[in-house]
């Protein structure tokens, strides 16, 4: 099959790779028919390079057709349309059974010390191939696939995958008072819908913050304050906005790349030129000044106030503000999305008739997977108004 293949930094091709086969009696096959693009493995493409390795295929966001099951696989037939989660979860564990699914204790990735494993996401989420390919090994099959209806397009159940339920956690994560005030910093995908999340959830007063015009022009569409930050100045806005005292609640969702940092993009790219394991020692322990969004929302938080962050962040002893944490009672929760748990509350609302959270105008590209190397660099860039980007295997180049 055909299938996305990260090289090295910067650097990712579509190569003829093996097609999946059954290997434990609980997976199941799936040919792709849609597979997003995110944030996350923007990560892989420029920082996080130390993690893996040529020829890993990347991708987690993925719906498709189940072709094949395994024998203990009863919830799916073959033909049925289903949206994957990106964390792979056993449904039965210590951790499945409170609801948090990417910390599954089945799948932990115990030698890296990490939590569940992940679908294209490095060697320490368990090296799983992922889904930015014509077809994909579903791990633990009778539990994490949610079947879909047939009625509708795919857009409206792929952001099911990641996009959707990490937004939505994010936003039960900030605790927003009701119609009280949430600064949102970032406005990709996960940022965008985590704005309209916190509308749609009766927020008072939602702020986006992102650098793009086109970012922000598509959440102001959808009720949005927004503030362009490229002058430096979001945090004095957001102050300015919010009766000088600031957001009752922040959402970080941008992460560790942040814009606008040159000291720590510099860093970053000296950890992803060095030899593997240096890079990976340098990432892991030494810390690198990447913070400067997080620094930002600790500033645009009130008094009393939650930080929820969903962008990723890695290394280990970055300076925290723990002063000013302390001092201001700052609640901060963060981590991956644990997808299936909040899917009975975002399933109804992506089948809407009215779409209340604009799934299915999210995507700015539909592509065919050949020109997955160029869809990279460009999202990287945010070139030419892209916002999301959906891979479609099944279709041609031309
Ligand atoms: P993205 O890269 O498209 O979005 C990041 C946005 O932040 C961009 O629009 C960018 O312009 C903006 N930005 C950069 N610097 C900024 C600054 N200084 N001030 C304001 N905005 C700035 O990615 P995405 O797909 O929306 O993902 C966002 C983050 O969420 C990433 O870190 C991704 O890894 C993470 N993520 C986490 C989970 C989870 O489970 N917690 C799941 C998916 C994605
Ligand atoms: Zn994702
Ligand atoms: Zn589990």
């Amino acid at each position: 099959m055909r299938a996305l293949t990260w090289h090295g930094r910067r650097d990712v091709r579509v190569d003829t790779v093996p097609d999946p086969i059954i290997k434990e009696p609980t997976d199941a096959i799936i040919r792709i028919t849609s597979s997003g693009l995110c944030g996350s493995d923007l990560h892989l493409y420029e920082v996080l390079t130390m993690y893996l390795e040529p020829g890993d295929i990347l991708g987690h966001e993925p719906m498709g057709i189940v072709e094949e099951v395994g024998s203990q696989v009863h919830n799916l037939r073959p033909g049925d349309r289903v949206v994957v989660p990106f964390n792979i979860s056993c449904g039965s564990c210590f951790m499945c059974d409170r609801q948090l699914f990417a910390q599954c204790e089945t799948t932990q990735v115990r030698e890296q010390g990490k939590g569940a494993a992940l679908f294209g996401y490095t060697r320490l989420y368990g090296q799983v191939p992922g889904a930015q390919a014509e077809y994909l090994r579903v791990p633990h099959a009778d539990f994490g696939p949610i079947k879909v209806g047939t009625d509708l397009p795919d857009d409206r159940y792929l952001y099911l995958s990641d996009v959707v339920p990490t937004a939505w956690q994010g936003v039960e994560y900030a605790s927003v008072p009701d119609g009280g005030s949430v600064a949102v910093f970032g406005l990709g995908p996960i940022g965008q819908m985590a704005a309209r999340i916190a509308r749609h959830r009766g927020a008072g007063h939602v702020i986006g913050i992102d650098r793009v015009p086109e970012r922000l022009a598509a959440a102001s569409a959808f009720g949005v304050d927004v503030i362009d930050a490229s002058d430096g100045s979001a945090v004095e806005q957001v102050r300015a906005c919010t009766g000088g005292r600031g957001a009752d609640s922040v959402i970080d969702a941008v992460g560790m790349e942040a814009h606008g940092a040159p000291v720590a993009s510099l860093a970053q790219r000296a950890t992803g030129l060095l030899p593997d394991k240096l890079g990976a020692a340098l990432t892991d322990r030494m810390g690198v000044d990447r913070l400067s969004v997080l620094l930002q929302t600790f500033d645009a938080v009130r008094r009393g106030g939650t930080v929820s962050i969903s962008g990723v962040y890695g290394g280990m002893v970055d300076p925290m503000p723990m002063m000013t944490l302390f001092d201001k009672g700052v609640t901060l929760r963060m981590g991956q999305a644990h997808v299936k748990a909040w899917i009975d509350q975002v399933l109804p609302l992506v089948e809407r008739d009215d779409d209340p959270l604009g799934t299915a105008g999210l995507a700015t590209d539909h592509l065919p997977l050949e020109q997955a190397p160029d869809a990279y660099r460009r999202f990287q860039q945010k070139e030419g108004g892209v916002l999301k980007v959906v891979f479609q295997p099944g279709t041609s180049a031309l």
